[in-house]
């Protein structure tokens, strides 16, 4: 057997971002397009050299970009919307940009999540265009590389099926065409690779781990014929990662020279399709054994024994060990880390510590000296020295999950009867008016946070200041006459952040970044230990908000999935308990809040949707526990107290089950964009809760009339009945800039007073 080590990709924006920074500067014009192209190869290189200097042995091209590899690979084949009057021929920065970001002409293509990831890449639009191949950039990447480092890389290619997939505007006789068309593009990009010396040519096809049904199976092979049939010379690694393969036993026949697939996420499965059907002797088995998409260090013993138990069951000859996905997903390094505690530091791997794990585990596998290595056994005492930590081993917190039971997940009455109590309670005017949480944060607000976090402003004159913004819009809010308020959040950045910093089992970077979409990057937060409830963390805020007015405040946290959702999460017990444990910790909140006589309470969970299995069937599953952890956190609350929740987005169809299941007395969704479509499938679904419909789009600056808003209610109360229906913006206001804040809301008022006359 030999092995070989790689990586399906690595991160491109830089230890300090500086692949951010020059996008930015460019776009702000302080950059030219030579000295920032320049820059760009600068980037490229520095990440081939260290990944050279770590020692794999097949580095990966072409999984850089100037903004995101879906539109890299559509205007490499001319799929260039036809509003950016892109006449043929090199696509030139400009326009490549327009379709990332909109002009003054056209507005962006759509953008939407790369798979399971917090990745957001841009989706192609197919109008019918004739495709052509603009430019082979990854031939260019190819070469620089071997012009630079005299290697012959391994280029990377979006593979054609996902890209087909995942491309939007053909229907079923369309596809043909569009397929016919992209077919020959992707066979010249792939000869020109292999005439200047490519040995290897990745095709990346993580739609192969979706549910497929047969037809979309034989598309599969129908691809993958032709290309063999085009470059037979072309020794092609067909890499699937965040799952594992669907259809094995079919699709690891496909005429191609390797196969990659996840042996993380997609462990049982794959192991099983192995040991049922082995894997073909004469193709490459590349084995992700190493996490593409978490933080922590691996077991290195464990990955060897992975990686035997795989050898025992193909008869390949060649193995490649890897990472589970790209390493995109991850941050650069941990030694840019300088002040998490040591046990904490030690047990992590970004990036690079990953491609060393990679290739400490082919030494190993090659030497066979199992005693002596090392690293080996350093990981193995890095693991276990954060095990014993204190930050894991609350025994409260262990023992208060252990106990949890079907009645925590229980409200004392069920929603009429509630419904009834709380209208009584609350009397609240038909249409309760209402926002979503956060008002704007002015650069006031961001300048005096920033100068209070670096220390040159006091505890006290921050609070001091927050205080003042939070009455200032009391009493904005009471002149629109809204009906229940909210404090707006200006004591917080970030929905996660805020939470994560006073709780227990939380740890924050400095550097640790990853990119969610363009140049945007986010810093997620690590639940590295147990995670408790140490002090209140909104009552001060909240109680001061509603001593300010005769008014109802609500009470705003983030829910547990989302916060999971949007951390690093630790890896040694279930994610549903380290959800259970948040949740139980919000629990103390709610009740804290409602001791504090906050009579309506938000728990927003916009992350819910995103961390949905990416196989439809495991999604029973992943609902069960979720929505039972939001329940955990909101329902031990009187009858009389009103539980909200606010998610981003509306697809309905398919969701509506469980969102009902959360019990929430009001939901609050997004659906200004979208509300023909709401109102389409309430038709087919009923929903009896609350709910509010996001009445007006926070995303534009726009401020709509008040007619436009009428409309949509009164399209609504066509699905709903008046006394569930409240009236809100789509999301919260923090992006926004106040006066536009202030006559939105105003028509929004307005237009529910003409709707109240109208009942
Ligand atoms: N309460 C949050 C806010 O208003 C909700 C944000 C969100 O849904 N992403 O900002
Ligand atoms: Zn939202």
């Amino acid at each position: 057997m030999t092995y070989s080590t790689t990586a399906i990709g690595y991160p491109y924006i830089g230890g300090e971002r500086e692949w951010k920074k020059a996008l930015e500067a460019f776009w702000r014009n302080e950059l030219t397009e030579i000295d920032f192209l320049q820059k760009m190869k600068e980037i490229r290189l520095a990440r081939i050299d260290k990944q050279l200097r770590i020692g794999l042995d097949i580095v990966t091209v072409g999984d850089f970009t100037l903004y995101d590899r879906m539109l890299d690979t559509a205007v490499m084949f001319g799929l260039v919307p036809k509003r950016f009057g892109w006449q043929g021929g090199k696509v030139e920065l400009q326009t490549y940009y327009g379709i990332a970001r909109g002009n003054q002409d056209a507005v962006a293509s759509e953008m939407t999540k790369w798979f399971n990831t917090n990745y957001h890449y841009i989706v192609p639009e197919f109008e019918g265009q004739a495709l052509e191949l603009t430019e082979n950039k990854i031939l260019a990447d190819f070469l620089e590389a071997k012009e630079a480092f005299g290697i012959t890389a391994k280029p990377t290619l979006i593979g054609p099926y996902t890209f087909c997939k995942l491309t939007k505007g053909y229907d079923k006789v369309s596809q043909v065409a569009f397929i016919l068309a992209l077919l020959p593009l992707y066979t010249q990009v792939i000869k020109e690779l292999v005439t200047a010396g490519a040995n290897w040519i990745q095709l990346e096809e993580p739609a192969l781990v979706t549910s497929l049904d047969e037809t979309e199976v034989k598309l599969v092979q129908e691809i993958y014929i032709q290309l063999a049939a085009t470059v037979p010379e072309a020794n092609i690694m067909l890499q699937t990662y965040f799952e594992s393969l669907a259809a094995y036993k079919t699709l690891i026949e496909l005429p191609v020279k390797g196969i990659g697939l996840d042996f993380v996420h997609g462990y049982t499965h794959n192991m099983e399709a192995l040991r049922q059907f082995g894997f073909p002797q004469d193709k490459v088995l590349a084995a992700g054994v190493i996490n593409g998409r978490d933080i922590w260090r691996a077991n290195l013993a464990e990955v060897s024994t992975t990686v035997r138990a795989i050898e025992q069951l193909t008869s390949a000859e060649e193995l490649w060990i890897q990472s589970s996905c790209s390493l995109q997903h991850v941050p650069i390094s941990t030694e840019l880390e300088t002040k998490l505690e040591p046990v904490l530091k030690n047990a992590l791997a970004f990036a690079d510590e990953k491609l060393v794990e990679l290739t400490e585990v082919a030494k190993y596998l090659k030497e066979k000296n199992h005693a002596t290595n090392y690293t080996i056994s350093e990981s193995m005492k890095a693991i276990e020295a954060l095990k014993k930590h204190s930050v894991r081993n609350n025994q409260a917190v262990h023992r208060a999950v252990q106990t949890v039971s079907t009645q925590d997940f229980e409200r004392q009455s069920d929603f009429k009867t509630r419904q009834r109590i709380q209208q009584q309670a609350l009397q609240l005017p038909l249409f309760p008016t209402t926002t979503i949480g956060s008002f704007p944060q002015s650069d006031e607000v961001k300048r005096t946070r920033s100068a209070w976090r670096k220390k040159q402003l006091s505890d006290e004159a921050y609070a001091t200041f927050v205080a003042q913004e939070t009455k200032r819009w009391i009493e904005i809010q009471e002149n629109l006459e809204i009906d229940v308020l909210v404090h707006g959040e200006f004591e917080r950045t970030d929905m996660v952040e805020y939470f994560g910093e006073k709780l227990t089992g939380f740890a924050f970077t400095e550097k640790a970044w990853v990119v969610s979409y363009g140049s945007r990057c986010v810093k997620p937060p690590i639940i590295y230990g147990d995670v408790a409830w140490a002090t209140p963390m909104t009552v001060k805020e909240t109680a001061y908000a509603q001593s300010l007015t005769n008014r109802y405040v609500k009470g705003m946290l983030t829910g547990p999935v989302t916060i999971l959702n949007w951390s690093f999460v630790r890896d040694d017990i279930p994610r549903k308990d380290v959800t259970y444990q948040i949740a139980l910790a919000l629990r103390k909140e709610v009740e804290a809040l409602e001791a504090a006589g906050i009579a309506i309470i938000q728990v927003d969970e916009p992350a819910l949707r995103e961390g949905l299995p990416l196989r439809t069937e495991n999604w029973g599953a992943y609902l069960d526990w979720t929505v039972n952890a939001f329940k955990l956190a909101t329902t031990n609350v009187k009858d009389e107290t009103q539980i909200h929740t606010h998610m981003c987005y509306c697809e309905f169809n398919d969701f509506i089950e469980p969102i009902s299941a959360l019990d929430a007395d009001v939901l609050s969704i997004e659906t200004s964009r979208s509300h023909g479509e709401l109102i389409a499938s309430l038709h087919i679904h009923p929903y009896e809760k609350g709910i509010g419909l996001g009445v007006y789009d926070i995303h534009s600056p726009r401020v709509p009339n008040e007619q436009e808003m009428l409309t949509i209610m009164q399209d609504s109360l066509q699905v709903l009945s008046t006394n569930q229906f409240w009236v809100n913006p789509d999301c919260g206001l923090k992006t926004r800039k106040e006066p536009e804040t202030i006559a939105a809301l105003a028509n929004m008022v307005a237009a529910t007073k003409t709707l109240r006359q109208q009942i």
